[in-house]
């Protein structure tokens, strides 16, 4: 793979004439410098299969192909297919291109426990995500760019307002952290917003499926009434009995509960199902 031999990528874009869709999330990164940094915080990737959405123009894909990286690289918009061609004739057989929605690809269509990399669409990224946490995808580690926001809520800390479903959900699954904060200017065109990349490693010991289930139930219930104590938002489940039975106090309130505590009580619901 020789990079060097591609032209820049503003040239590709300029000379397919392509301008950026809003209706398809597109913020390109096209300075190599970056994508190369979020290549490195995916790391290593030598030999990994890597799984990308959006490749967009690829410039997060010619690091990733730079790193040392097969890439199976998903992106709806037809319109990249000439430059993504174009690259994968440098890449000598080991990109390819899958011109899909990544929201409906079966899984069987993605090599098993992959390594997720991606600037991801902002409008899909959290069904995304969820999907990649909770599917049967399993993937090795995930390396995401999400609008700062979505960051800030998928790492946040117990007591904070951004603590909700997907803090829980995210943080249950896996070690997450944000690893690199990015201005709207470093994309082109600028988002209205800034932005961060997350990345998420799986922690070794996955509860079971049922539990993730309950968990993500538990959670509904409880954020669907933030401001309610637990005895009242999770009455339907259990309410005072359901917290009593893990040693939770029941007038907390959903953000005051840990992520250990929400898999307690999903833990218990379904022993509770099982009739335990
Ligand atoms: N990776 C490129 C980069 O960093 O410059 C482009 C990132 S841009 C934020 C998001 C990309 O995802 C666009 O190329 C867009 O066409 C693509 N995209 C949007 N929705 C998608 C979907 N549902 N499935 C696959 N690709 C999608």
């Amino acid at each position: 793979m020789n990079l060097a031999s591609l032209p820049p990528l503003r040239e590709s874009l300029a000379a397919a004439g392509l301008l950026a869709k809003k209706s398809f999330g597109q913020h390109f990164l096209l300075d190599l410098n970056v994508t190369r940094k979020i290549a490195r915080l995916a790391g290593p990737l030598e030999g990994e299969t890597v799984l990308e959405v959006g490749p967009g123009p690829g410039g997060l894909t010619r690091a990733l192909l730079d790193a040392g990286a097969r890439v199976v690289a998903v992106e709806k918009d037809r319109r990249f297919a000439p430059l993504l061609e174009e690259l994968s004739a440098h890449a000598h057989g080991r990109l390819t291109v899958i011109e899909a929605d990544a929201l409906e690809l079966a899984s069987d269509a993605i090599p098993p426990t992959p390594v997720i990399v991606a600037n991801l669409p902002y409008n899909v990224a959290t069904p995304l995500l969820v999907g990649w946490l909770t599917g049967p995808l399993r993937p090795k580690s995930m390396t995401l760019m999400f609008q700062k926001e979505v960051a800030d809520r998928i790492v946040a800390a117990p007591g904070s307002k951004d603590y909700g479903r997907l803090s829980v959900l995210a943080q249950t699954l896996c070690e997450a952290h944000v690893v690199l904060d990015l201005p709207a200017r470093a994309f082109t065109p600028p988002p209205k917003v800034a932005s961060a990349v997350v990345r998420l490693d799986p922690r070794p010991r996955r509860p079971p499926a049922a539990a993730v289930e309950a968990l993500q139930r538990v959670t509904a219930a409880a954020f669907g009434q933030r401001r309610k104590m637990l005895r009242s938002s999770l009455k339907a489940l259990g309410g005072e009995k359901l917290a009593a039975a893990v040693g939770l106090d029941p007038t907390l309130r959903a953000e005051d509960v840990t992520v250990a505590q929400y898999l307690a009580l999903a833990t218990r619901l379904v022993a509770a199902g099982a009739g335990a």
